[in-house]
């Protein structure tokens, strides 16, 4: 059978893995489907650039995807298919914002055109380095944390950064500033008792949002430390592990790890971060139906990113699809004004008028709550396209109806 696995750019041949042959090129098949979804874009031609002798046991194995991640603009310029020239532009913001790319994420863009959107999310853009002065931590993470490790903002969940290490760096990144400086490892025993106590003087903490970086670049032995230490105290209700992987690094979802979540002694969610539907692969609907068995649900939180997914029939295919897959969205957040990021910011009526077309044709199901956080910590703020139109001389509200006509309702 034929897992294909169609790889990076530019040649004339599309190439896959399967079990008996490794990259032997095949015929390219012109409008082959990689997605699971009809309304998934034919894909393009692609070329491989990795090890020749690679086996599809290796492709699918989360250690080599992170280990053969790209992790500069030179190396990136062999899959992209890029000349020195093409590269020139994207050279500075790469020098200041280091990009980390898995094969697999890579693999996923249709073309290696700059304005294809895995590239956008994944390649520096010199206009990252055109805002220097906005804030590294605009929602004030820093000042709000009672441990260094941890965020206490609302009353009944912290936050929790269990690494500085991401799978894929991803160029809105609303936590830009742990990318300076050495990585932020795993947290040692002693934060992690500093963690339990904090949260023992605290029941009222009932839920722990893991997050980092990414806490799924890990180690199973490392993850299983840090969540068998935070589920020792039994206040705690809940882990919300917030993940990049399933889209950037679906591997990772082994049954071992599934096996982990699932037993770790707390009711575990995933909080996965798909920003656009060319991200929805085979693998990942596969990983989401592991972690559903081991009872461990899926919810989406999506970027509204410009140029990449600010319109209303992108976000529509990417909604409905992560339905289809069994992942609920659930936020589409407005950018925060993070520096190295505002240009991927709309404005805040984008996102409106994408939920107001929604209406007529998007199931509610698969319409995430619009929100964006206010400065200094102050909290989220939760949007909605209004319908009502007006009033009557009485005072009785006047909506719009699906057809555009107002309507009063008593
Ligand atoms: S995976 Fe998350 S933390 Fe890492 S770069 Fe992407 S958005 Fe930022």
């Amino acid at each position: 059978m034929a897992f294909s696995i169609p790889l990076i750019f530019g040649c004339q041949k599309t190439y896959y893995i399967t079990k008996s042959t490794f990259f032997t090129p095949l015929p390219c098949k012109k409008n082959a489907k990689r997605s699971i979804f009809a309304d998934a874009p034919p894909l393009k031609v692609m070329k491989p650039h990795i090890p020749e002798q690679l086996s599809s046991a290796q492709w699918q194995d989360w250690h080599w995807q992170l280990s053969h991640a790209y992790r500069s603009l030179d190396q990136l310029a062999a899959p992209l298919g890029w000349s020195p020239e093409q590269l020139q532009p994207h050279r500075a913001a790469a020098e200041r914002y280091q990009p980390i790319v898995t094969p697999f994420y890579l693999s996923l863009a249709q073309s290696n055109s700059p304005d294809d959107p895995i590239l956008r999310q994944c390649l520096p853009l010199p206009q990252e380095l055109e805002d220097t002065t906005a804030d590294l931590d605009p929602l004030s993470e820093s000042d709000q944390s009672v441990l260094p490790r941890m965020v206490h903002r609302y009353r009944d969940r912290v936050l929790f950064f269990a690494t500085g290490a991401c799978a894929l760096h991803c160029r809105h990144c609303m936590r830009k500033r742990f990318w300076d400086g050495p990585c932020l490892p795993a947290p040692t025993d002693s934060e992690l008792t500093a963690a339990v106590q904090y949260l023992r003087e605290h029941p009222e903490v009932r839920e722990i949002l893991i997050s980092g970086g990414d806490p799924l670049t890990l180690g199973d032995d490392t993850l299983q430390r840090i969540l068998t230490a935070l589920a020792t105290v039994p206040t705690i209700e809940m882990f919300r592990l917030g993940t990049r992987t399933l889209a950037a690094l679906p591997q990772r979802f082994t049954p071992a790890l599934c096996n982990i979540l699932e037993h770790c002694g707390k009711t575990v969610w995933i909080a996965s971060h798909f920003n656009h539907p060319d991200e929805l692969s085979p693998e990942a609907a596969e990983a989401v139906l592991r972690l559903m068995k081991a009872g461990v649900p899926t919810v989406n939180q999506t970027v509204l990113l410009k140029g990449i997914n600010d319109d209303a029939d992108t976000l529509r295919r990417l909604f409905t699809g992560l339905l289809r897959m069994r992942v609920k969205p659930y936020y589409l957040y407005h950018g925060d004004p993070v520096r190295g990021t505002t240009c991927f910011r709309t404005g805040l009526q984008t996102g409106l008028d994408i939920l107001a077309d929604f209406r007529s044709h998007v199931s509610g199901m698969a319409v995430p709550t619009y929100s964006f956080d206010l400065p200094e910590g102050g909290g989220k703020i939760r949007l909605e396209p209004s319908f009502q139109c007006g009033t009557t001389p009485d005072g009785t509200p006047v909506f719009l109806k699906i057809d555009g006509h107002p309507v009063e309702y008593h």
